[in-house]
């Protein structure tokens, strides 16, 4: 730390990304990104004419971009905004509407950026606590003033709420915001966007990097409201107007409108997680409930921390996390058939010299 750090930064946490080896060629099923390339439509459109503009600045409205969310979530464009990835969406609705009276209340177990947020905008959080089988309770936030930000599917568990819960979730007060983030909604759960039309007190996120194959372009979105989102583009526009680059807004719109390519990549991520959670379930793991693009798992053969050291020593990256509850576990992403087969044959020879 340097003598110029201001005061009120001295405590920062940072988020800790997952790794992102760049020597070494592993399995990389450890920050939840598709196993598949782009759509060949967002190569295609990647071409020199295109990189060639990289003279001139991008959109600042990102108008092509969220025309082409507007026609895929069905939802005018006044109430859409778009990001340099969900992370930085997520950012401007911290500091827009959370401060350090009326904070945040997010799930015990969740995207570890929402905490790191709040350190950072001085924002106050509460940790509501998950059931016993890690599930949530939306009546858990029943009495909570404080605004409700819930990832859907939740992060790290994978389990999903279902859209009567969300939508409890909401009308539980209109006094309060509740941000549900999106970011593994097409893996198995229901997308709340339909409800922004009935309620101004809810922001949903969404993000392209991981169902639609571009965690390096770094676009997500929000929707919401026309006022919340009018709002969220005066804090866009007092940060970086120009938000996102040029080649990353064509990437982005491509790919949302090569609806039969996302389609085969979600359905094939389907298959995979089934064929990895009845192995893991035949080896004796209890595997959590997933409705995402990955699946949290533990044996009582090997700690979630010396699996994953092991599995790393074999070339294959999965997640540990050291939080408490889930320190016994280890997070897979579902990734190619291939991928898996690798993956469960590892597991198996590590098992098997443990139990020895
Ligand atoms: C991956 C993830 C994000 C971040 O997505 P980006 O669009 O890549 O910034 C946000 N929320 C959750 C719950 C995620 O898992």
């Amino acid at each position: 730390m340097s003598r110029f750090l201001s005061n009120e930064l001295s405590k920062l946490a940072p988020y800790v990304p997952g790794e992102q080896p760049q020597d070494k060629k592993y399995i990389k099923l450890n920050t939840n990104e598709s196993p598949f390339a782009p759509s060949d439509e967002v190569i295609k459109a990647l071409n020199k004419e295109e990189v060639s503009k990289l003279n001139l600045y991008s959109d600042p409205e990102a108008k092509n971009l969220i025309k082409a969310a507007a026609n895929y979530y069905n939802i005018e464009e006044n109430y859409i905004i778009a990001g340099n990835g969900s992370d930085e969406i997520l950012a401007f609705i911290f500091k827009a509407f959370f401060n350090s009276n009326k904070g945040v209340a997010c799930p015990e177990i969740s995207y570890g950026f929402y905490p790191v947020f709040c350190n950072l905008f001085n924002i106050k959080y509460i940790s509501v606590p998950l059931k016993e089988d890690f599930s949530i309770d939306v009546n858990d936030y029943a009495n909570i003033c404080d605004n409700v930000v819930i990832a859907n599917p939740n992060a790290q568990t994978g389990i999903k709420l279902s859209f009567n819960d969300i939508k409890k979730l909401v009308s539980q007060s209109s006094e309060r915001l509740v941000v549900i983030d999106e970011a593994y909604v097409d893996f198995g759960a229901e997308s709340a966007v339909p409800l922004i039309k009935e309620f101004d007190n809810l922001i949903v996120v969404s993000t392209m990097s991981k169902s639609r194959s571009l965690a390096g372009a770094r676009v997500g979105f929000a929707f919401a409201n026309s006022s919340l989102i009018a709002d969220l583009n005066t804090v866009k526009f007092s940060f970086n107007p120009y938000n996102i680059n040029r080649l990353s807004m064509i990437a982005a719109q491509k790919a949302l409108e090569d609806r039969e390519y996302f389609k085969f990549c979600v359905n094939e991520i389907i298959k995979n997680r089934e064929f990895i959670v009845d192995f893991l379930k035949e080896e004796g793991f209890k595997v959590l409930p997933s409705s995402a693009n990955f699946v949290l798992a533990e044996t009582n053969v090997i700690s979630g921390e010396n699996l994953y050291l092991k599995l790393k020593e074999e070339g294959v990256l999965v997640r540990h996390f050291k939080d408490e509850k889930i320190n016994n576990f280890i997070r897979i992403t579902i990734g190619s058939l291939e991928e898996m087969k690798i993956f469960a044959q590892k597991v198996k020879k590590i098992i098997e010299e443990y139990k020895i």
